[in-house]
């Protein structure tokens, strides 16, 4: 039973105690501080706020009460419903909202649920902010308007084929292009929102859908993170189906992994990488992800004539970043692109509007487009310590000893060494060193994972 206050919202598991689960109380507290905030930024203003939620068994509660509190508070409601986490970003923009919360704990289990917070950009809250509403979350001076003064919801319609119109507008999407190829195509949604807007989605593409844990019932038919050893179903029902490739989205819908024609991976982190090579193919610019992101998009970017740039791990790290160097695309490599020209959020939707273009403008298949980008393998390790060592003063001494590389410390260590990287960060809420580490071989990425824990542990004397 848990309940995580972070700068990015609230997530913790349904029912329980106060204060040690995403309790009905807890929603209510920290849904009147985040408007609060947002009431701190607009006074005098009503205030309109965008309610989205993906379809976890726990999500209709707890949209109640926050509907229901948020309306309490003065606020009038624009509730899109069931919708992934870029539509309701994308329906803060479209209705020039205050901000907005989205339902949705993203690829955890299904005892999980969070509110992730919204400003007027339809972008996350940064970490001041969040800052802000976690201590405004303590205090309970409240005061609340009287009768005259409480919201209304002043608008409950379905978002997502507005969001699915504003993607396949883009310039970049050749919707006629995808049409002719008539791509079949495999959906795992694992039974979350991508099950109802992702096909949707992919038949406005002219694509054959074959449909695979697709109904938003909530109940997730396996883990619901799209990695590789959760993913064994679709990779047969490709195969079978003979399919040109399979799309695989979480729960709300931010994160794609892609599946190739003879079921094996495109792998999470090529997703952006080859969105990223079809945008700079046409348009030349920068491009950013995290530190823990493939070295595979510097690569594709140089080549293309533009320059990479890293930021801290973190949805908002990465959007600051991007505004900073002018990236025409960037994200995480967690199978999430973000492409500024439509919005600044992870964006499933968008990555697959863009892929099947890129795939049907290049006439070939999901296997000869993957072997043209260079072969990275990634290992992801973490140590446990104890809570008596002091984690940073362990970081910094590695940080010393590889003074003569490329280091960067804006978040934990990186050290990029010329055929291969390791980054080391520390966790905020156990005593835990993860060691994520990427090579040109699967064998030597685990052997430099091996190596840097070794060395952790001499240095900590374990
Ligand atoms: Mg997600």
């Amino acid at each position: 039973m848990t309940l995580i206050k972070s700068i990015s919202g609230i997530r913790g598991t349904i029912g329980g105690a106060v204060g040690e689960n995403l309790t009905p109380i807890d929603i209510v507290k920290f849904t009147i501080a985040y408007t609060r905030f947002i009431a701190g930024k607009n006074e005098a203003k009503r205030l309109r706020i965008v309610v989205g939620r993906d379809a976890r068994i726990s999500g209709e509660m707890v949209n109640d009460i926050i509907e229901g509190t948020l309306l309490g508070c003065g606020a009038d409601v624009i509730n899109v419903g069931l919708c992934t986490t870029p539509g309701t970003e994308m329906a803060v923009i479209t209705h020039k909202a205050d901000g907005g919360i989205i339902i949705t704990a993203s690829h955890n289990p299904k005892q999980w649920n969070a509110l992730k917070l919204l400003n007027e950009k339809g972008e996350f809250l940064n970490d001041q902010e969040g800052k802000q509403v976690l201590a405004l979350a303590e205090q309970e001076d409240f005061d609340f308007p009287n009768v005259d003064s409480i919201g209304k919801v002043i608008l409950r319609e379905d978002f997502n084929p507005t969001h699915i119109e504003q993607v396949l507008s883009l310039e970049m999407v050749d919707v006629e292009k995808v049409k002719s190829r008539h791509f079949k195509v495999v959906v795992d949604a694992v039974n979350s929102i991508g099950g109802v807007v992702i096909p949707a989605l992919l038949r406005k593409l002219g694509c054959e859908v074959v449909e695979l844990n697709c109904e938003p019932n909530g109940h997730f038919a396996h883990n619901p993170e799209p990695l590789p050893q959760n993913l064994t179903e679709i990779s047969e029902v490709i195969v079978r189906e003979g399919a040109d490739l399979g799309v695989v989205v979480d729960p709300d819908v931010d994160r794609l992994a892609l599946v190739n024609e003879d079921g094996t991976m495109f792998g999470e982190e090529y997703t952006l990488v080859a969105v990223a090579d079809y945008i700079l193919s046409r348009t030349k610019g920068n491009t950013c992800s995290n530190l823990s992101s493939s070295r595979a998009l510097s690569d594709v970017t140089v080549a293309r004539g533009g320059e990479y740039a890293a930021s801290a791990v973190g949805e908002v790290n990465v959007v600051a970043k991007m505004k900073e160097i002018g990236a025409v695309i960037g994200g995480e490599g967690n199978g999430g692109v973000i492409y500024p020209e439509l919005h600044y959020g992870r964006d499933a939707l968008v990555g697959v509007a863009l892929f099947l273009t890129y795939l049907a403008e290049q006439g070939c298949s999901m296997t000869e487009l993957r072997k043209r980008y260079p072969a990275y393998y990634a290992s992801k390790n973490k140590i446990e310590l104890t809570p008596a060592i002091d984690v940073d003063k362990v970081l910094s001494t590695i940080k010393e000893r590889y003074a003569n590389e490329r280091v960067n410390d804006i978040d934990g260590v990186k050290i990029d060494f010329a055929e291969h990287w390791v980054h080391l960060r520390k966790s905020n809420t156990e005593p835990i060193i993860r060691i994520y580490t990427e090579a040109k071989s699967q064998e030597f990425a685990d052997e430099v994972a091996q190596q840097f824990i070794a060395e952790i542990k001499d240095i900590c004397k374990l």
